[in-house]
């Protein structure tokens, strides 16, 4: 069982959840509980960082930053302990959860699970930060923001859990951000291949990795809500979103008699940025050496384009990358000005990436022309696209991204019936 920030936020939430963990184990199980940092908490230590160092050092920020998950696995094994239950916390080091040692987006390598394994055996409710690692020379890691939903999956992975179930502030995975969307349907079933498309272009209900890392593992993963009543039924029972294979899918949907939706869902994500070096020379090897220092820079590019070229042996490139990094590109791509040869960089940090998700546009055509059209005839000016098998990407200016989204829903006919029926 995972629990996220929001559910962990403050002493009464906390005792809802150590409430939902009982439940579970007096049905009969045995319980592992991942949990998050309180909702806020690792904004603020991140927060302290950056006042402390803006070029901070990643080991330390993750001194800091893992604190917050300490805090709310103490509370936590605290709390079931009132109630009645046995319970501990297991630290990231002291488990150990081994990571490489890429400080900040450290990736899991293992987990020794027989201390665990051993302790719920004898009826103790363990309880396990989210986020926290550690790394082959001894020291704390982190595995990069939303990381609890993966600390969840691994060890869902480790100890050969039946299921691992995401309780989280919202009741599933609904076709598009239901904050954003009032009309968003929620999803009963989900496959790993398209949750992995919607986390990675900005769905960020469960992390990109986790999602990988279940597919990887076969952890049958659920996402549910903790805002429950504390008589509701356990989460077996509880409608919440399965993420399953495709087969699976398959088959429910055959029991059904169901035909499968062309798209399963839309996401945004308004933190990519946007680059445009002019004048490249129009020539083998010219782009790898804009791309290659970004590369060793261990920078992600997301979407390129190459614009047709101008008459002078010249051309325009066009690519994303995250926000975030956006000063460290420029800097490199500066110090490279000469060996790429281009003229000029302009950037734009207002843009936003709008996705549509679907395994179904593996056999059905129209799909992207439909989303062109329908932006186009909202004025949206697509500034690039890129695709892969079951999703397309649109580039376009941040301030339209909810209207997008929301007539792209539309369009797809993904609007949950209106309330009035
Ligand atoms: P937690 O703290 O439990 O990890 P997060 O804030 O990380 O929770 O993720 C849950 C949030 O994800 C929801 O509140 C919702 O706004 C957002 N979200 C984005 N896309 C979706 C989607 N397709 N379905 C459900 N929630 C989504
Ligand atoms: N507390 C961490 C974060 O806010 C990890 C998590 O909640 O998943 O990113
Ligand atoms: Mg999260």
């Amino acid at each position: 069982m995972k629990f996220g920030g929001t559910s962990m936020a403050g002493s009464e939430r906390i005792r809802r959840v150590a409430n939902i963990v009982r439940r579970q184990q007096a049905a009969g199980h045995e319980v592992a509980v991942v949990v998050s940092a309180m909702a806020g908490e690792t904004d603020r230590l991140v927060n302290f960082c950056r006042e402390a160092n803006p070029l901070y050092d990643p080991a330390e920020y993750d001194v800091v930053v893992a604190s917050g998950e300490q805090v709310t696995s103490g509370l936590l094994a605290m709390t079931l302990q009132a109630l009645g239950c046995k319970a501990r916390s297991w630290l990231g080091w002291q488990l150990p959860v081994h990571t490489d040692d890429s400080h900040a987006k450290a990736r899991i390598e293992g987990i020794d699970s027989g201390a665990l394994l051993a302790s719920m055996a004898a009826g103790e409710i363990a309880v396990i930060p989210g986020f926290q690692g550690l790394s082959p020379h001894g020291r704390v890691t982190t595995l990069g923001r939303g990381g609890s939903d993966t600390s969840a999956v691994a060890v869902a992975a480790a100890i050969g859990a039946d299921r691992c179930d995401i309780y989280t502030d919202v009741d599933g995975v609904y076709t598009t951000d239901p904050r954003i969307v009032a009309k968003a349907r929620k999803l009963k079933h989900v496959t790993y291949e398209e949750m992995l498309e919607l986390a990675s272009v900005g769905s960020k209900v469960l992390q990109t990795r986790s999602v990988s890392l279940a597919m990887k593992e076969g952890v049958r993963v659920q996402v549910l809500s903790s805002f429950i009543d504390d008589d509701a039924p356990a989460a077996d029972t509880i409608p919440g979103t399965m993420i399953v294979s495709d087969e699976e899918l398959a088959r429910i949907q055959e029991g059904l008699d169901m035909e499968r939706q062309l798209i399963t869902g839309i996401a945004a994500d308004k933190n990519e940025a946007k680059i445009i070096l002019t004048r490249v020379p129009d020539r083998p090897g010219a782009v790898a050496t804009i791309f290659g220092p970004l590369a060793a820079a261990n920078i992600n590019v997301d979407m390129i384009i190459q614009n047709v070229g101008r008459d002078k042996g010249e051309t325009d490139v066009t690519f994303t990358v995250p926000g975030a990094d956006l000063p460290r590109v420029q800097a490199l791509l500066e110090a490279q000005k000469e060996a790429i040869g281009y003229n000029r960089i302009i950037t734009d940090g207002k843009v936003a990436k709008v996705s549509v998700v679907g395994v179904g546009m593996r056999s059905h055509a129209g799909v992207a022309s439909t989303m062109f059209r329908c932006l186009a005839d909202r004025g949206i000016n697509i500034q690039a696209i890129s695709t892969s098998e079951i999703k397309i990407s649109v580039l376009i200016d941040e301030d339209e991204t909810e209207l997008a989204v929301r007539v792209l829903h539309s369009a797809y006919g993904m609007d949950a019936a209106d309330e009035a029926a």
